[in-house]
C-alpha cells in the first residue's frame, strides 16, 4: 500500500489542536490541499491542516471497501484501486493532484456518472471525526449492510468541515467496467428532450451524459460483451471524450470568469437566454458561464431547482436556512469553532447546499 500512499496518523495532534482551540475560544479553518481556497471559498480562523494525517488504513478489494486517512490524496488512491481493477463507486472530483479525500467528502462534490449512478454521499460507509467538544467519534462502520440509526458518517458529506475534523473514511468500491465507449450524436438544444428518454433506454449501460456546442456525448460502460450488442445499432461516432476533464472541471469551458451550474428536478426542460450552456446528468444539471446569475437564479427558482455560483456575480440565498441545520451544528460543535463563516454563509443564513 506504502508504494501508492504515504503513512502518517496525525490524529493525537489533530484533536490536541481542537482542544487548545477550545480552550483558547478560538476559530479553526479546516484546510485539506486548500483547492477551495483557489475559488476564494477560504475557510476564516486558525488554519488547521490535515494534509499531512494520511495513508490507507485498509484496503479489502474483495470486500470492495477502503479505509483512508483524510489527507490522502485521491490522486494515489486512484491509481491503488486502479491497479487492483477497481475505483470508486461515486465519480469523485479530483480538481488537482494534491486535493485529498477529506475535502472531497466535505465537499459532497459528484462527477457526470451521478445521475446515472451513486453519489459520493451514498457511497460513504463510516467515518471518524474529532468533534466540536475534542473528542474523537466513530461513525458507521465498512460493511455495505445498512446500519441501524441515525447515519451521521453521510451526513459529513457536503458539510463544508462545518462539523467536525474527519480522520477517515470508508467508502464503497466499484470493479472498473471491462469496456468503456463513447458515440458523439449531433443533437440541436431543443432536439434534447426528445433524446433524454432515448438515454434511459441504455441504462444500465449509459454511465454518463453529456451535451455542449451541437454534440451529445453519451458514454456506455460495463462488459464488453453486452456493449457489442448494443453499439452497432447504436448509430453515432465514437469519440476519444475526456469525461475526467469535465469531471474535476478542467476543461476548457470552465476556465470563464462567470460560471454558475443549474440543479433542476428530472426531466425539467429549461429554456437559457443568456451564456454558453454545457449539460450533464441528462440535463438535469447544467453549467451556463458567462449568464446573469441573478436572472438565472430566478428562473432556476420558478422550475423548483437551485444554482450555485462557482466564479462572477455572487447571488444571495433565497431560501431560509432549516432550523435542523442550526440544531445539528449545536450538537456536533457547541461552541461553534469549525468554520464558522462557511456555516453561516451555506447553512446558517439560508443557501441550499
Ligand atoms: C475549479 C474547482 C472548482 C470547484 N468547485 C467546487 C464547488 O463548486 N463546490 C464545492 O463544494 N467544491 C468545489 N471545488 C472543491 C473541490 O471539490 C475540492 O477542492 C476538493 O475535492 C477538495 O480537496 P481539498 O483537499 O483541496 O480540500 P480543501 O479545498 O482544502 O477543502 C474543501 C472544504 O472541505 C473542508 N475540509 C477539508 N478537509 C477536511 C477534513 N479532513 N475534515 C473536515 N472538513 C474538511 C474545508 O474546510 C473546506 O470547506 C472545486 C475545486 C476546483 C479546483
Amino acid at each position: 500500500m506504502s508504494e501508492f500512499c504515504a503513512e502518517h496518523d496525525r490524529s493525537t495532534r489533530l484533536q490536541a489542536q481542537v482542544q487548545e482551540a477550545l480552550a483558547g475560544a478560538q476559530p479553526l479553518g479546516i484546510v485539506g490541499s486548500g483547492s477551495r481556497a483557489s475559488l476564494g471559498l477560504v475557510p476564516a480562523g486558525a488554519s488547521l491542516s490535515v494534509a499531512d494525517h494520511r495513508g490507507v488504513i485498509d484496503y479489502q478489494p474483495d470486500e470492495l471497501v477502503i479505509r483512508a486517512r483524510a489527507g490522502t490524496r485521491l490522486i494515489e488512491l486512484e491509481h491503488l484501486l486502479a491497479s487492483h481493477g477497481q475505483r470508486f463507486a461515486a465519480d469523485i472530483p479530483v480538481p488537482t493532484a494534491e486535493s485529498t479525500l477529506g475535502g472531497a467528502i466535505a465537499c459532497g462534490w459528484d462527477g457526470p456518472a451521478r445521475s446515472l449512478g451513486v453519489s459520493l454521499r451514498d457511497t460513504v460507509l463510516g467515518c471518524r471525526l474529532v468533534n466540536g467538544r475534542g473528542e474523537i467519534v466513530n461513525f458507521g462502520g465498512q460493511v455495505m449492510k445498512n446500519v441501524a440509526g441515525y447515519d451521521l458518517s453521510r451526513l459529513q458529506a457536503g458539510a463544508l468541515g462545518t462539523l467536525g475534523v474527519i480522520l477517515d473514511v470508508s467508502l464503497r468500491l466499484a470493479p472498473l467496467p471491462e469496456k468503456q465507449v463513447t458515440r458523439a450524436f449531433a443533437v440541436r438544444r431543443e432536439e434534447l428532450e426528445d433524446w433524454w428518454p432515448r438515454c434511459r433506454e441504455l441504462r444500465p449501460l449509459l454511465s454518463a451524459s453529456c451535451w455542449r456546442d451541437g454534440q451529445l456525448y453519451l458514454r456506455l460502460s460495463g462488459r464488453a460483451g453486452a456493449l457489442d450488442q448494443v453499439l452497432p445499432s447504436m448509430g453515432g461516432d465514437d469519440i476519444a471524450f475526456d469525461w475526467k476533464a469535465l469531471r474535476d472541471l478542467r476543461s476548457d469551458f470552465f476556465g470563464a470568469t462567470g460560471l454558475a451550474c443549474l440543479f433542476l428536478p428530472p426531466r425539467t426542460p429549461m429554456a437559457i437566454q443568456e451564456g454558453e450552456t454545457l449539460l450533464d446528468w441528462e440535463g438535469a444539471r447544467i453549467w451556463v458561464r458567462g449568464g446573469n446569475h441573478p436572472e438565472l437564479q430566478r428562473a432556476v427558482q420558478d422550475a423548483g431547482g437551485f444554482l450555485r455560483v462557482l466564479r462572477g456575480e455572487a447571488v444571495p440565498p433565497v431560501v431560509a436556512a432549516p432550523d435542523w441545520h442550526r440544531r445539528l451544528k449545536q450538537a456536533f460543535d457547541p461552541r461553534g469553532i469549525f468554520n464558522p463563516a462557511i456555516f453561516s454563509d451555506q447553512f446558517g443564513g439560508g443557501g441550499e447546499h
